[in-house]
């Protein structure tokens, strides 16, 4: 007994089926909780179907949201009616669903008529796949006979300004919380709360960015105290490689908040790489599990996991990525040009996921999301100019179409030949590898390679270290 929070993501809740199978996995955990909270992601391509209605009314087409209204309008309708059989309930909440999707054709036409659509737009109009399939979760427990209510997170999970990608204010949410979710709980209600949306002091409405449901559910499960939090997703568990390019990965049983981090941020989709921030601090376990295939265990992730085997877990891969290098001669024992250059493409706000300088100093590299490569080159040669004019920098350039391929495993720290196995993996495939780096104290080994070799680069991986490890 005590607080579980429960979240579905995309596939999950994804279609009349999958909400009748999760609303079945809410019933089963009724009697074994004191209190369970429910947190949900739209249907699955909802959020990506909404956000190009908008995008495209933004450029001048009058038509596709029109469009995308249709499609929305028929797919929550033929899930409700397979999930209600209550004329009443069923007719309140179309009612209901129709009021958001009319919401959204307002929208979309406010931004055709504007011409553009802001952040603080987009997250409005982005935030409406999560409000309508609440409600129509909620309204399944509730024809289960179960009680139950949909709540909007814009008034519990409390954020900075930065739409988009906000930050969760955890007092702010905390009080929030307390206040009205917690009575919730106390009166034996299911809350089945939006994934991926807060909102601001003053009540506008914010996301947590693309995916961030699994983190909506860490944080309120921080501010609820939890015992545990369960993602319920598509996949078994956390695998060891991204099932789509290594078809014959493994559920990994136990993975430790550091692991998952780095997994997550280095590109494993199944949990958002915020996740863990919230839960880490009260180390209340956090599970990975399958909606589809609930008898499997999936993956339990803590501060220290007891049976860690192998060095490396888990590889993985981000792609949309390029390198960029400053190099020249001159550079070497200069001090502050490590400082200025990341000064540089910091002022575009460019996020950097890893970093290689050669011992000799005559060369940094860093690596940065394609679009953000042309103004963090211009950046970076209006404040090395001096240097470049004096031939101290020779050049400023970028290499496109590259993919990082992370092994990762806490016993990767000082176990030696980790890294020579890597390499002599992808050297058996003629696989070039163009950088590495290795935090001295992550468990975690970043190797850049070219996008065509990437996918080779990963199966090699899972093949020859994470199976023989
Ligand atoms: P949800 O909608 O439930 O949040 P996501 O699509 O966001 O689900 O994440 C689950 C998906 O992540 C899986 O279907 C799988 O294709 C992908 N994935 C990528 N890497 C991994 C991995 N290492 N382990 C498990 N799933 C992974
Ligand atoms: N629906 C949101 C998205 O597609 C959030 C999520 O699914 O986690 O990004
Ligand atoms: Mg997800």
């Amino acid at each position: 007994m005590g607080t579980l929070v429960m979240k579905f993501g995309g596939t999950s809740v994804g279609g009349a089926q999958a909400i009748v199978l999760a609303a079945d996995l809410v019933r089963q955990e009724v009697g074994n909780w004191q209190h369970i909270a429910i947190v949900v992601s739209a249907m699955r391509g909802v959020t990506d179907a909404l956000i190009q209605g908008a995008t495209l009314a933004a450029q001048g087409d009058d038509h596709t949201y029109r469009g995308i209204v249709s499609d929305l309008r028929v797919k929550h309708t033929l899930a409700v009616a397979e999930l209600l059989d209550d004329p009443g309930a069923r007719t309140s909440l179309l009612v209901a669903i129709e009021t958001y999707l009319d919401e959204f054709a307002s929208f979309c036409h406010s931004v055709h008529v504007l011409g553009e659509v802001t952040p603080r737009a987009m997250d409005t109009i982005s935030s409406l796949g999560e409000r309508i399939n609440a409600r129509v979760v909620a309204a399944r427990l509730q024809a289960m006979g179960l009680d139950s209510c949909a709540v909007d997170a814009t008034e519990l999970i409390i954020t900075d300004h930065r739409f988009q990608q906000a930050t969760p204010l955890a007092d702010a949410t905390r009080l929030r919380v307390q206040q009205h979710l917690r009575p919730l709980l106390d009166k034996g209600v299911l809350p089945v709360v939006t994934g991926f949306i807060g909102g601001t002091e003053d009540g506008i409405t914010t996301t947590l960015g693309r995916g961030g449901s699994d983190y909506s559910a860490s944080i309120l499960g921080a501010a609820l105290d939890a015992d545990e939090v369960w993602t319920w997703t598509d996949v078994d568990g956390v695998l060891t490689a991204d099932p789509r390019i290594v078809p014959e990965a493994r559920v990994i049983p136990e993975l430790s908040y550091a692991e998952i981090g780095e997994l997550a941020y280095f590109g494993a989709k199944v949990l958002h790489p915020k996740t863990i921030r919230p839960v880490i601090e009260q180390g209340i376990p956090l599970w990975v599990k399958n909606t589809f295939n609930p008898t499997c265990p999936g993956t339990r992730i803590v501060s220290e996991p007891t049976g860690t085997r192998g060095t490396v877990k888990a590889v993985t891969e981000i792609t949309g990525l390029s390198m960029v290098t400053v190099e020249g001669r001159g550079m070497m024992g200069v001090p502050g040009i490590a400082a200025r250059t990341f000064a540089a493409v910091a002022s575009q706000g460019a996020n950097v996921l890893m970093i290689s300088q050669a011992s000799s100093e005559q060369s940094i590299c860093f690596v940065i999301p394609t679009p953000d490569v042309a103004p963090v080159i211009a950046a970076l040669e209006g404040e090395l100019a001096l240097e470049i004019a004096r031939r101290d920098i020779d050049r400023v350039w970028s290499m496109d179409d590259i993919v990082i391929v992370s092994a990762v495993g806490a016993g990767l720290r000082g176990t030696p030949g980790v890294a020579a196995s890597l390499f002599n993996a992808l050297a058996a495939e003629a696989i070039n590898v163009i950088a590495i780096a290795q935090g001295s104290s992550e468990c975690n080994i970043s190797l850049v390679v070219n996008a065509e070799q990437a996918v080779q680069a990963v199966r090699q991986i899972h093949e020859k270290v994470i199976n023989h490890g």
